[in-house]
């Protein structure tokens, strides 16, 4: 090797360490966490995650996460619960849709103890809609289903066959000796949508759903979260509350890290769609017969400037689901901060 192709070998190796270093995480924040198998006896410490992704969990009939020494996550084809384990029997929160046999099984897995109550978060059927089948299959006519008024009212307002609760709760109530802390006020999802907090010897689990998905970017439209602006201000409130792992929804187990990731995420896309609002001018666009033009023309430049910066930070390493969810992303807020 010469000297000058040493010299230009140098060069490439460090401007190819440099470009490595460059590169955003694969997912949110992967290297803060650890990844494990799923054990159903042995509690994940903290930042500790599930081994695998959702094809693996399509595969298997459930996979059971220990959390504390009653509490553990239940996943079943990417839709998680929440199940607490109680002096007599056990509490279970959210019943997805399709799911309710093998919830049943992962519960008989854990304990022998029948179950007695199913929470609700909210009104989406994807996420409670398995409530009935549940209850059917138990073979125990008293299981209390337990969700807040404005649960209640909306499971009415869709017309859903989905058992009405027979408790409603507020503040907070107690299980077999466990408090669960009831907050009602996040409400960017929907405004039924409710959070939980459950103290359990040193650990206190939330569970909260449809808001964070850690390991992934975000469903279309952040999970069409009725309102964006509120979304964005409920996860400013999840990082103020204490809790120390996050059952969400779908996929793997979240920290205050993939909140985060998210807030992060959710500020750029704020930043850049008000530099394309400065960039652009709205009364270029005013022409024509009809006021429809004018709001589409200003809308696709602003749009497309600020998703192209959005994709020149986050798009790398995550090509397939940025493509399909970072242009969503970028609407759901320009609708939000410009006109609705
Ligand atoms: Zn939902």
């Amino acid at each position: 090797m010469n000297k000058l192709t040493l010299l230009a070998w140098i060069v490439r190796s460090i401007l190819f360490l440099t470009a490595f270093a460059l590169l955003p995480a694969a997912n949110a924040t992967t290297s803060q966490f650890i990844y494990k198998p799923a054990s159903p006896t042995i509690p994940a410490v903290d930042l500790q995650k599930v081994e695998g992704g959702h094809l693996e969990r399509f595969q298997i009939p459930f996979q059971i996460q220990r959390l504390s020494d009653n509490v553990y996550w239940v996943s079943v084809s990417y839709y998680n619960v929440t199940v607490l384990v109680g002096k007599e029997s056990v509490l279970l929160i959210d019943a997805p849709i399709a799911r309710g046999k093998q919830i049943l099984e992962a519960i008989n897995t854990i304990t022998n103890k029948p179950l007695s109550a199913i929470v609700y978060s909210h009104a989406h059927s994807d996420h409670i809609g398995g409530a009935g089948v549940i209850l059917e299959e138990s073979g125990n006519n008293n299981i209390e289903l337990y969700a807040t008024e404005a649960v209640s009212d909306e499971l009415v307002s869709h017309q859903m066959t989905i058992p009405a609760p027979t408790r409603i709760i507020s503040e907070g109530f107690y299980f077999e000796g466990h408090y669960l802390k009831v907050n009602p006020n996040l409400v960017g999802h929907t405004p039924d949508n409710t959070v939980f907090l459950i103290q359990d010897g040193n650990r206190t689990i939330l569970h909260a759903v449809d808001m964070v998905h850690p390991d992934q970017l975000e469903f279309r439209n952040f999970s069409l979260a009725q309102d964006p602006i509120v979304f964005q201000n409920d996860l400013e409130a999840l990082m103020s509350m204490d809790w120390d792992v996050m059952v969400t929804g779908h996929n793997n187990l979240g920290y205050k890290e993939d909140v985060r990731f998210l807030q992060n995420y959710i500020a750029d896309i704020r930043e850049y769609l008000g530099r394309g609002f400065s960039k652009f001018n709205f009364s270029d666009h005013i022409k024509g017969d009809l006021p429809y033009a004018w709001f589409n023309g200003y809308k696709i430049e602003v749009i497309d400037f600020a998703h192209e910066l959005l994709a020149r930070k986050y798009r790398k390493g995550r090509e397939p689901e940025f493509d399909i969810v970072g242009k969503t992303h970028v609407e759901a807020f320009y609708w939000a901060m410009f006109t609705r």
